[in-house]
């Protein structure tokens, strides 16, 4: 298992303390990696910065071709990736491997090409005698921090579009979860000219801190709570760095009595329990119209009672383990406050599971209300809650009434509405009939406190360059 950092192109040993990185499926651990020292994250940084001299000058073509190499490595390691990613977050197997390794070689497919597509707007003579044009220059050493819940995915969307647009980064992948971002070093390490592309391994306060605010980290981009969010916005103000924030999400779903019940349940089953529900876009907050609410909850529940969780090279297992047993037991405390509560119905699931790995139960709760701490906080677990509403007034304002606006769903078979309604909600994306669809020509990101700035997309692509004025005077 390759467990070293990538540092100016050389693969070392972390010099600061040691972590045990687990599989949550059996609780036991699968390596002990030292983190980075100060002095390893500061010479991560000034290797990317001596580098940026170089990389930025590189033709988008040529970057485009580096970024196709490693799209062709990835698949040619899928395996071993899919395997590594597996065994550290608990996902099942197959999964991992024909889910999210496809998309996550794509990423870096689209980002080679999009590069080449990158312009200024036109040029043109705004003051008689001179010449303007804009153009979108990279910015330098950006600082990618990444969560535990697609290690490798987001990995892909923070540093495809960063390298392609000539900036170089040093990324921190979670503490949980780094061996598939530590093993992508060692073949990126391969392709790409020492310095480019940097790899640490360490805790936010002991490596996120000092990497996000060392001074010649011009950009910071976070996928990960808004505590972290709201942590290192507060510890860059003073140096005033370009900021990209992927926060959470707690996504509005909103079933109409018109809707196609059994495309929503399958939906839902899918798309609110895929990772677990460790997803940021799940579709936990459900709320469905009056009309069809009680045959749509006996639906859901019985759906959501026969997911199968279990071991991830059990072909039969859909849902995997929670990514650790203070995750599993913050998730618990959540479920219980909320069954807690008199009006609560409990459909199906509700406990942890017993044993070493860090399982909880499919979980449907019905009958829970606007204001309930389970309908305004992510849960961030195989969790959904159902709310009855009454119509398309009331609804809008409850999906809405959230401090979050990553992602939304609506269901209806009235075209009309599903224009309307989905003019109006507040989310970076809604989709309408389907749920949780990404596509990397697409951009996703969110408003309010989920955060700003796009992954993927030209958008997620602009977003790691600066426009700049130039203007001749003839
Ligand atoms: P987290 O905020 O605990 O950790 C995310 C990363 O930040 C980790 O690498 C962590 O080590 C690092 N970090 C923590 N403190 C830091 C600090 N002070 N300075 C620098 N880095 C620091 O989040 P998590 O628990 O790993 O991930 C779950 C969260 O991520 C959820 O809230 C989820 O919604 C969010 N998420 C959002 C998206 C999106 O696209 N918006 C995608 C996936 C996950």
């Amino acid at each position: 298992m390759q467990t070293r950092l990538l540092i100016n192109g050389q693969l070392v040993a972390g010099e600061g303390p040691s972590l045990s990185v687990l599989n949550p499926a059996l609780g036991t651990a699968l390596a002990h990696i030292n983190e980075a020292s100060d002095a390893q994250v500061d010479a991560a940084v000034r290797a990317a910065d001596h580098a940026f001299e170089g990389w930025s000058q590189t033709s988008p073509k040529d970057r485009g071709v580096l970024l196709l190499k490693l799209a062709d490595t990835i698949e040619a390691h899928a395996q071993t990736l899919a395997r590594l990613e597996s065994d550290n977050c608990g996902k099942p197997y197959l999964a991992a491997l024909h889910d999210e390794i496809p998309a996550i070689a794509d990423v870096f497919r689209f980002f080679a090409g999009a590069s080449r597509c990158l312009a200024g707007s036109a040029a043109g003579e705004y003051l008689p005698g001179h010449t303007s044009m804009v153009r979108r220059d990279p910015l330098g050493v950006v600082a990618s921090i990444a969560p535990w819940n697609y290690p490798l995915m987001m990995l892909a969307w923070k540093i495809a579009p960063a390298l392609a647009a000539g900036n170089t980064v040093v990324l921190k992948p979670s503490e949980q979860t780094p061996l598939t971002a530590l093993h992508l070093a060692q073949l990126a390490g391969e392709l790409f000219p020492a310095g480019v592309l940097n790899i640490l391994f360490g805790r936010g306060p002991s490596v996120g801190t000092p990497l996000v605010t060392h001074p010649k980290v011009r950009m910071v981009s976070l996928t990960g709570s808004i505590a972290t969010g709201s942590h290192i916005i507060a510890s860059t103000a003073d140096s005033v760095k370009r900021l990209h924030m992927e926060l959470g999400g707690k996504a509005p779903v909103i079933i109409f009595d018109d809707a196609d019940i059994e495309a929503a349940v399958a939906g839902i089953r899918t798309f609110g329990f895929y990772n677990a529900g460790q997803d940021c876009t799940a579709a936990c907050r459900i709320y469905a119209q009056a009309g069809i609410y009680e045959t749509f909850v006996s639906k859901l529940g019985a759906a959501v009672a026969s997911i199968r969780y279990g071991l991830q090279d059990d072909p039969q297992t859909e849902l995997g383990p929670l990514i650790s047993a203070a995750h599993r037991d913050r998730v618990a405390a959540l479920v219980e406050r909320a069954i807690a509560q008199p009006h609560m119905r409990l459909i199906t699931g509700g406990k942890a599971v017993a044993g070493d790995g860090f399982f909880f139960e499919p979980t449907v709760l019905a009958d829970a209300r606007q204001d309930d701490e389970i309908v305004r906080r992510e849960v961030f677990g195989p969790v959904v809650s159902v709310t009855r509403f009454d119509d398309e007034q009331q609804v809008l304002a409850w999906a809405n009434d959230s401090d979050y606006g990553l992602a939304s769903s609506l269901w209806t078979a009235d075209v009309g509405r599903a224009h309307r309604v989905s003019a109006r909600l507040q989310y970076g994306c809604t989709w309408v009939n389907t749920h949780f669809m990404l596509v990397s020509e697409m951009p996703h990101g969110g408003q309010k406190r989920s955060g700003y700035g796009k992954d993927m997309s030209m958008f997620g692509l602009e977003d790691y360059t600066c426009v700049r004025h130039v203007m001749f005077k003839h």
